[in-house]
């Protein structure tokens, strides 16, 4: 368990560094470009990330800061880690030169920061969102799952991953996949296949957050007549995806057909184009639901190969580094460090503090 917990933090900074490639392959427009350059390296097997031309970016800073709160003096009180988080997030702004922070996160942390805006809020007071439906939130909470893996705790990893999101996303589309982030990470430790997953969030955990955004509702940012929109936005694109794959959920729910289903050609360029057309303004994994979305179906197609699973979830047009980073913590969870060339991750950036970090999570889980 120990190397799961290690590979899921370690291998999402591969993921990260890979897509975001000192931002010359995440700002890159053009996919064919990006799969030409991995190819003219030879491949993944040829990959030395090192923290000079593979720096990590803000995914990998952001998920270092929400593992560093989650585990300081274990994390139990609630307000309090919340307050944590908060704090981490902007600290860790000290470390972004070079590494594409996002705009609704620099945004909404401005008001926690004193000096900053008129009035200094609390980390729970963010005005609801209109526009935060980024994958901000996504991208550095997969270790939540980490440390609330169990069945049993699946009520804390939501209310968690649900505020860690809300502390700069207030939008369902932006905290919602911070949940599935850190679900889909507890699910693989927990080793539910992943072909079950999608089942699991529509069938259990959805519903769960439903019930936990109601009973946390606060006027006048945190109601229902705000995220109803975003809500339905984020679980009609959970619904059309999963019917497409033909992973059955609701009253369809069934283990026994022969799913997902993929195309017969799913080569770069027709995944390319199919991450364009889950994207809510055509940058495929720049959204809470898409980012989680692309990380899925990368997952799925992959199986237990690295290669295929940086393939297809960093090496496209889009926010790959996000994608890159939210679907190796998943793989890595699922397969540790089995098949994963050494030059990949034995200079990674960061190494040294994401093994620290995974054996808190791991001593510390519920
Ligand atoms: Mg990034």
């Amino acid at each position: 368990m120990d190397e799961k917990y290690c590979a899921s933090l370690v291998l999402s900074g591969v993921g990260d560094a890979i897509g975001y490639r000192n931002g010359r392959w995440e700002f890159q427009t053009n996919p064919k470009k990006i799969w030409e350059e991995y190819q003219e390296m030879g491949g993944i097997d040829y990959i030395k990330v090192d923290s000079k031309e593979w720096r990590v970016s803000d995914d990998t800073v952001m998920q270092l800061a929400t593992s560093i709160a989650i585990t300081r003096d274990n994390g139990d009180d609630f307000e309090k880690t919340c307050q944590e988080i908060t704090t981490a997030y902007i600290r860790c702004l000290e470390d972004m030169g070079g590494r594409a922070p996002g705009r609704q996160t620099l945004e909404s942390l401005a008001h926690f920061t004193p000096g900053m805006k008129k009035q200094l809020l609390k980390w729970d007071e963010l005005p609801y969102a209109p526009a935060g439906g980024g994958c901000g939130a996504a991208m550095r909470s997969s270790c939540i799952g980490l440390k609330y893996w169990s069945p049993d705790a699946i009520g804390d990893l939501i209310r968690y991953s649900i505020e860690s999101g809300r502390i700069t996303h207030n939008h369902p589309v932006g905290f919602l996949g911070a949940m599935v982030a850190a679900l889909f990470t507890s699910y693989a430790i927990q080793q539910v296949p992943p072909r079950q997953w999608g089942t699991k969030l529509m069938n259990e955990a959805l519903p769960l957050a439903k019930q936990y955004i109601e009973e946390t509702r606060k006027e006048p940012n945190r109601t229902w007549e705000n995220y109803e929109k975003g809500w339905n936005y984020f679980v009609n694109a959970w619904t059309s995806y999963l019917e497409l794959r033909k992973i059955p959920f609701g009253e369809q729910t069934t283990t026994e057909s022969n799913y997902p289903e993929f195309p017969e050609e799913y080569n770069y360029m027709d995944r390319d184009k199919f991450y364009h057309s889950l994207s809510f303004d055509g940058w495929g994994g720049s959204s809470g639901h898409d980012s989680v979305l692309i990380s899925y179906d990368a997952l799925l197609g992959a199986g237990s190969s690295w290669k295929e699973m940086i393939e297809r979830s960093a090496i496209h047009g889009g926010d790959n580094d996000s994608t890159g980073a939210i679907g190796c913590a998943w793989w890595g969870a699922l397969y540790g460090f089995t098949g994963v060339p050494d030059i990949n991750y034995q200079h990674l950036e960061y190494r040294r503090e994401l093994y620290a970090l995974a054996k808190a999570l791991l001593a510390q889980r519920k």
